[in-house]
């Protein structure tokens, strides 16, 4: 039996690919291990975010071959799409597979490791895939790709234009799922609301159709544009679906000057009147708060104190998030922003990254607070943390408990 082991880094939609790619390796007879004890076959899934991750993909591989040097290294994901050729040079790389090679990376590999010449390839379009490594929640991979050209963003290149798989698809993965005792899903994509490019279909009726599906008890959207998120979709979801009062939605910049120059799709206006407008519908008395996870960037070329300021600002005093997902600007070589003459110094980022970060835990700390003496319900884990176990709420405040494999998938009420 072959040993292969496997690398994702980056975003949860590289946990779904690289789960995917696992069942099928796992069917055709190999034993998945952990890297670190070397195997006879690697495949990473990589990142291309910043800078930064370029860097984490090209130390892991070498990393491999210096543990495991005679094994094929296998690398896909958004570096290998922006960057093949830098990929093969490095030592112990046998395959790199871009975005629309994903469709070929098993029978390739497997007619490789088999010496066989004769499997075709053929290209798909759309990779589907779900994660089941945790037992109680999955990552369903709905969309693909991206159409918007962000100012600082390769991801365009990297993952190509949007593209779906039908709803028939989804729901049959979602049942699947079910079929395996999993109650949550998180559906993801990289313009997840864009969903519906290739088959003419639209996010909404896929919302719709998933919740139809017996068994999954829970949805989350793991991302999705503001502009994407309507407010048809915002009244239905508060209806009383299995959608959760939770939203992770990208904001990016708190200031109308530095969205404009993003080449963002809204105006700060437009973004508070979306949030006031969940949680008018989503928020009554003695129900759950909803969390919101807002992305942002700090130190965007042209961003002065001042208009960081503005966005500091409106987070603090206007938007009030659960939490704050805060990155440095990363300048990502052909991207207009990367061009730009009035970079932020790396000493601004920081400080600006911390300020935000501070902000994000006071915030989360209010929010948690806030929801206290409410009741709500807890979805356990498997993991065994130090004794205890750790579970969610509809809301995504995270609750710990004495670890009890019986509770591993249950849904449980708690009063927060
Ligand atoms: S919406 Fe903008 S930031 Fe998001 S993937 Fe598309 S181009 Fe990149």
């Amino acid at each position: 039996m072959k040993k292969i082991a496997f690398i994702t880094l980056g975003c949860k939609l590289n946990y779904a690919e690289t789960s995917t790619y696992e069942r099928a390796f796992l069917k055709e007879g190999f034993e998945a291990v952990p890297w670190s004890k070397g195997a006879d076959i690697f495949l990473v899934n990589t990142c291309s975010v910043t800078e930064h991750s370029d860097k984490k993909s090209r130390n892991i591989i070498r990393k491999l071959h210096r543990i495991s040097p005679d094994a094929p290294i296998v690398v896909t994901g958004c570096y290998a799409q922006l960057k093949k050729k830098e990929i093969e040079e490095i030592e112990g790389v046998t395959f790199v597979f871009g975005a629309a090679d994903k469709s070929r990376l098993v029978p390739e590999v497997l007619a490789y490791l088999r010496n066989d010449a004769s499997v075709p390839g053929g290209h798909g379009t759309f990779f589907p895939a779900y994660s089941d490594g945790e037992r109680t929640r999955s990552f369903l991979k709905v969309q693909d790709g991206c159409d918007y050209r962000c100012a600082y963003c390769t991801v365009p290149d990297a993952r190509g234009e949007s593209r779906n798989i039908p709803i028939s698809s989804a729901v049959q993965q979602a049942k699947e799922i079910a079929d395996s005792g999993i109650q949550e899903i998180v559906l993801t994509g990289v313009n997840t609301g864009d969903f519906g490019k290739t088959t003419g279909e639209n996010f909404f009726d896929l919302i719709k159709a998933l919740d139809e599906v017996e068994g999954i008890s829970r949805y989350r959207i793991s991302s999705i544009e503001p502009n994407l998120l309507t407010e048809e979709m915002i009244d239905w979801i508060a209806s009383g679906t299995k959608f959760l009062p939770h939203f992770h939605i990208p904001l990016q910049a708190g200031s109308d000057t530095v969205l404009k120059e993003m080449g963002r799709r809204y105006n700060t206006a437009a973004f508070a009147d979306k949030i006031s407008y969940i949680r008018n519908r989503m928020e009554k008395p003695g129900r759950p708060l909803v969390f919101f996870g807002i992305d942002v960037i700090a130190g965007f070329p042209g961003e002065t104190e001042e208009l960081f300021m503005e966005t500091y600002n409106f987070l603090k005093d206007v938007i009030k998030p659960a939490f704050i997902h805060v990155f440095p600007y990363s300048r990502r070589p052909g991207t207009p922003a990367a061009a730009r003459k009035d970079q932020v110094q790396d000493s601004i980022k920081t400080r600006r990254v911390q300020m935000l970060e501070e902000l994000s835990g006071e915030l989360h700390e209010a929010f948690i607070r806030s929801n206290a003496g409410i009741k709500e319900q807890v979805l356990f884990e498997s993991t065994d943390k130090n004794g205890m176990m750790q579970g969610y709420t509809g809301n995504y405040i995270r609750i710990s408990r004495p670890y009890d494999p019986a509770m591993i998938g249950k849904i449980i009420d708690v009063t927060i």
